[in-house]
């Protein structure tokens, strides 16, 4: 299946919670999900920016049945994460086979994504913008280039910015996150020499900004 490559605010408009899709803009009033004004449907109706898309907005944020809850967490927790749904089911699974609980297996398995690791380190804005930084061959792991965004990061891995990206706009902007908010426990970065290391791996407890997602639900989902 292709990649999605609409507009990714209606994605939150259709999960009904910040995505964080779109970088800076997402933190900023530019994101509209934090504007409760009217703009007109496509059905010509005014109706609230908030709202689902779709042609009947009521019925779809109206009562779901079990599987259509369980079937949104799984849809968020994908898009959050930027995966199509072949790749997604296939972590899953590979979350199955660990010992312990798939639903937190699969968060590790999640956050430990290269393209994830770059994002949370402050190099990119989102995991978009991460994603193609990997793609571009502008990171590097232990000193080899790895340009495979879906690569399992392992603890104590190093992750560079190779020096012929060292002078991109767009990773410099994106440090000044690292100013204002530091990265995660289990990261470490010198945004000076823009590099990182992933010192450890995270416990599901950790991932404190996606607590609301209810794994067990995307694990039900999958057991049918
Ligand atoms: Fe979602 Fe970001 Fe768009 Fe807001 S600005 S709706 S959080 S993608």
């Amino acid at each position: 299946m292709a990649r999605y490559t609409g507009p990714v605010c209606r994605l939150c408009r259709a999960e009904q919670k910040k995505l964080m899709l779109k970088g800076q803009r997402c933190k900023s009033d530019k994101c509209p999900v934090n504007k409760n004004d009217k703009v007109a449907g496509s059905s010509g109706k005014r109706r609230l920016r908030t709202a689902p898309p779709g042609k009947d907005p009521k019925a779809r944020a109206g009562k779901r049945s079990d599987y259509g809850i369980q079937l949104r967490e799984k849809q968020k927790l994908k898009r959050i994460y930027g995966m199509q749904e072949k790749q997604f089911s296939l972590f899953f699974e590979r979350a199955l086979r660990m010992p312990g609980v798939t639903g937190e297996n699969l968060f590790v398995l999640l956050e430990r994504r290269l393209d994830n690791v770059v994002y949370r380190l402050c190099f990119a804005v989102s995991r978009s913008q991460a994603r193609q930084l990997v793609l571009h061959g502008h990171i590097r792991v232990n000193g080899k280039t790895v340009n495979v965004p879906s690569y399992l990061v392992k603890p104590d891995d190093e992750i560079a910015i190779v020096e012929s990206a060292k002078n991109f706009d767009l990773i410099k902007n994106a440090l000044k996150e690292f100013e204002r908010s530091g990265v995660l426990p289990w990261l470490k970065l010198d945004p000076t020499a823009m590099k990182g290391r992933f010192l450890a791996i995270p416990r599901r407890s950790d991932i404190t900004d996606l607590l609301d997602i209810k794994e067990q639900m995307i694990v039900e989902l999958y057991s049918k």
